[in-house]
């Protein structure tokens, strides 16, 4: 079981986050729900699909991706335990944002041993992080026990469960330090934040993220997913497959050559707004309010060199 934390040191390491990302009131009174993915690996997810978790069961024990926010983290364990008895042994971060990492102390606490990559750790040292979201709000840095005990260069292999898994850094898209977790046996893709099927891509620049390694990222993931392929999404209330990994990378290479040949017409950040360049997909990825068209063209702009992100 995971031990208690002070409700007054949770809320004094909260406020300042919960208050920038304007997380409603309430937003943690809900239930987590495990949902069979393939083979054996399941999603842990709120009702709204916001940060979505994989967990990898089998005789061995488990091995999670990501570990929700730290509120949570009591609801992720009685989630895994619908499913097993067996030991949270594993977990991989696929990327530092809180709603992804605030789990993680709770869990070490319990002896389970955190990986991530080497970028994701330097990112956890930064005194104040930043968030993508209100343009690079600030929140305090996470907690020294939140930190990965293993950190990797490129890639590291699990064999686990009968199964072999594959965690790997992708190139530098949500942020610098994205891990997709590929399971072939089971035929599962978590691919964190780097895709998601609420909104459109959000490229953390506060954190490295850029829009050619977004665009590069989606095309390994396609190449990785099978005709059958499951694909969790890190937000999302669905799990989907190859063919919406496909429309999302569609969809940003789209929008990126109509803001870039604007762009080569001479436009200012103002006039490329007004063109509207993601009209055709305003209706399917630009309606949750803290990430709409006007938070992901402005960083597409500035990633083609438009401007500087501060100038306009
Ligand atoms: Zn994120």
């Amino acid at each position: 079981m995971i031990k208690g934390i002070s409700a007054g040191v949770l809320l004094a390491a909260l406020a300042p986050f919960h208050a920038m990302a304007q997380l409603p009131d309430g937003f943690f009174d809900v239930e987590l729900r495990t949902v069979p993915v393939a083979g054996n690996v399941y999603m842990i997810q709120r009702p709204d699909g916001f940060a979505n978790v994989g967990a990898f069961v089998g005789e061995e024990g488990v091995l999670l991706v990501d570990s929700q926010f730290e509120p949570h983290a009591k609801d992720l364990v009685a989630a895994v335990r619908k499913i097993t008895d067996g030991e949270i042994r594993f977990l991989v971060n696929t990327h530092v944002h809180p709603d992804h990492i605030g789990g993680n102390a709770p869990l070490a606490a319990e002896d389970v041993l955190i990986f991530a990559h080497d970028n994701m750790r330097v990112r956890m040292l930064e005194r104040r992080s930043r968030f993508p979201r209100g343009n690079g709000g600030f929140f305090p840095q996470a907690p020294a026990a939140a930190r990965p005990f293993v950190t990797y260069k490129d890639q590291i292999t699990f064999h686990f469960n009968s199964e072999v898994v594959r965690v790997f850094l992708a190139p530098a898209a949500h942020t610098d330090g994205d891990t997709f977790v590929h399971f072939p046996e089971s035929d599962v893709l978590h691919l964190g934040d780097v895709f998601r099927t609420t909104s459109y891509p959000i490229i953390d620049v506060y954190n490295g993220g850029t829009l050619a390694g977004t665009i590069e990222a989606l095309d390994l993931a396609i190449g990785l997913a099978g005709p059958d392929t499951k694909v969790i999404p890190g937000h999302g209330v669905n799990v989907v497959g190859r063919r919406e990994l496909i429309e999302f990378r569609d969809m940003t290479v789209a929008v990126s050559q109509r803001v870039r040949a604007l762009i080569a017409e001479g436009k200012t950040l103002d006039e490329v707004m007004q063109a509207r360049p993601t009209a055709a997909y305003d209706k399917k990825w630009g309606t949750v309010p803290s990430w709409t068209a006007n938070d992901f063209v402005p960083i597409v702009y500035h990633q083609l060199g438009g401007g500087s992100l501060y100038e306009q």
